[in-house]
């Protein structure tokens, strides 16, 4: 590449494409670098033989105007409003998702509705103990039955560890401010036709899929540079400044400098490609910190639809996906006419058996479990295609904390380097909150002063149990 660029941006997600897109709005010479061959990261949308489908259907939602205005400007005419009706199918039925208390006791019968009733009671008068681990954060607000029955198998199925080891921060960051005490309120307001604070019923997306938001940013972003299939393997650094990347772009390497950058890459990642090394520590809290992969199996069906849900959440171990959507039901425009897919999401880490299945192998297991479940039938199967996806999930395991400040601690430590995004900062961000990190890291440059820690921090009331 030649000549010096103000800004270097590791990653063409939606956060480091919101860094470029407000830098080069400022008029600022900024370059991308993205190793994969589409924009979009987590939030592309993936096309093939005329269906689309995004990587676990992603509905976009913000309380951040400036950042709802932005995403209303870019994609205008594009957008849809999608109605958001998601559903927990276990033991042969449907319960209503979120969980709603009067749903979830009436399809689990009298006995089961009373003991989790009572249970959930005493341990509210329980002196309180110290809250830790997932399980224990559970437990606290909607009592060991509730946890037993809806939370501990499809928490497991999503993380991989148990309940035990999975720190309650993550739900800290996910679901403020909900118990059973909270959600039999709702109900009652509902029942009084109070529109409660905490559903959103509606959701806006974008026609063709969510990943025509980044596709617009990168738009925006021309005629600076957004390189692609340029995977940034070595980051050279002397006296506290980060002084050039180097990428691998098909077989030959370019080398990038820049004054400023900003890293929406995963922070693991990023620390490994350090040049000089950084100190044994933290190389070691490096390797400590994990993310959770996925691999998305679509499974395209002859048939104009096949649910009328947005989301379908699959508690029950023996099936082994955990989540299903049909994009159908998002935008008509996601399938060719008169067809539809399912898409369905399995939770690993890479390298795992599951990982390694070929792609046939996946595609059988899913029809296989699809028409167990009822949903189709095989000979109305016509296609399918697996995307397997690293680091879609920072995995915050009991204790996780010290390795991730120890690291934190280490790269605040470069003058010109910010951290953005989800799997950059190691934060449980939705799209809103990756894009506000990425505008403000490049306000950053532009002479404001944000702290990139405080986003998503809010004491706000979050619904969902299973992370985006
Ligand atoms: C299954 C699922 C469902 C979700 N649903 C929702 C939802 O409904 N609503 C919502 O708001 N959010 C949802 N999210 C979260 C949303 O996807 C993320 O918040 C957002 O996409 C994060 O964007 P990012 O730019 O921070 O990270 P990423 O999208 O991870 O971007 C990082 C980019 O860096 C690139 N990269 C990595 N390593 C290198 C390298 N060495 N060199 C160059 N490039 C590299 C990657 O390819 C990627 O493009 C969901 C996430 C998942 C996994």
């Amino acid at each position: 590449m030649n000549g010096k660029f103000g800004t270097a941006v590791l990653g063409a997600g939606l956060a480091g494409l919101a860094s470029a897109y407000t830098l080069a709005k400022a008029k600022k010479r900024v370059v991308v670098v993205e190793k994969d061959s589409q924009v979009g990261g987590l939030s592309r949308t993936v096309v093939h033989n005329g269906f689309r489908f995004d990587l676990g259907g992603h509905r976009f939602f913000t309380k951040n105007p400036e950042i709802e205005e932005l995403v209303k400007n870019l994609l205008s005419d594009e957008l849809v409003v999608a109605r958001r009706s998601s559903k927990i199918f276990m033991r042969g039925k449907y319960f209503d998702y979120p969980l709603k208390p009067f749903n979830a006791l009436l399809g689990l019968g009298m006995r089961e509705s009373a003991k989790i009733v009572i249970d959930y009671s005493l341990e509210r008068l329980r002196s309180r103990k110290s809250i830790i681990s997932l399980e224990d954060w559970v437990v606290a607000n909607f009592g060991r039955e509730l946890f037993n029955i809806f939370f501990k198998e499809y928490s497991e199925k999503v993380w991989g560890i148990s309940c035990d080891r999975i720190s309650a921060e993550w739900v800290a960051q996910r679901i403020r401010g909900l118990s059973l005490g909270v959600a039999l309120k709702d109900a009652l307001l509902r029942i009084n036709h109070r529109k409660p604070a905490t559903l959103i019923r509606e959701f806006l997306y974008s026609a063709k899929g969510i990943g025509r938001l980044a596709e617009r940013l990168r738009e925006e972003v021309a005629p600076n540079p957004v390189l692609l299939g340029c995977r940034v393997k070595r980051v050279d650094h002397a006296r506290g400044r980060i002084l050039n990347i180097t990428a691998q772009n098909c077989d030959s390497e370019i080398t990038i400098e820049a004054s400023n950058y900003i890293s929406s890459i995963p922070i693991t990642s990023l620390v490994k490609m350090l040049s000089p090394e950084p100190p044994e520590e933290v190389l070691q809290a490096a390797s400590k910190l994990r993310f959770r992969d996925t691999v998305i199996v679509a499974i395209m069906v002859n048939k104009p639809r096949v649910t009328s849900l947005s989301w379908i959440y699959i508690p029950e171990k023996k099936i082994p996906f955990g989540r299903i959507h049909e994009p159908n039901n998002w935008s008509e425009a996601m399938s060719p006419r008169g067809k539809t897919s399912l898409v369905t999401e399995y939770f690993c880490f890479s390298g795992e058996k599951l990982w390694n299945m070929s792609d046939e192998e996946l595609a059988q297991v899913t029809v296989e479990h699809l028409e167990e479940l009822g949903f189709i039938k095989e000979k109305d199967v016509i296609d399918s295609r697996v995307v397997r996806v690293r680091n879609a999930y920072p995995l915050l395991e009991v204790g996780y904390r010290r390795h991730y400040e120890m690291i934190l601690d280490y790269l605040s430590g470069f003058e010109n380097l910010q951290l953005v995004g989800r799997t950059g900062m190691f934060r449980y961000h939705n799209m809103d909150h990756a894009m506000e990190t990425g505008i403000k890291a490049a306000r950053n440059i532009l002479g404001e002063k944000h702290d990139l820690l405080t986003v998503n921090c809010a004491t706000e009331y979050i619904e969902e149990v299973h992370p985006r």
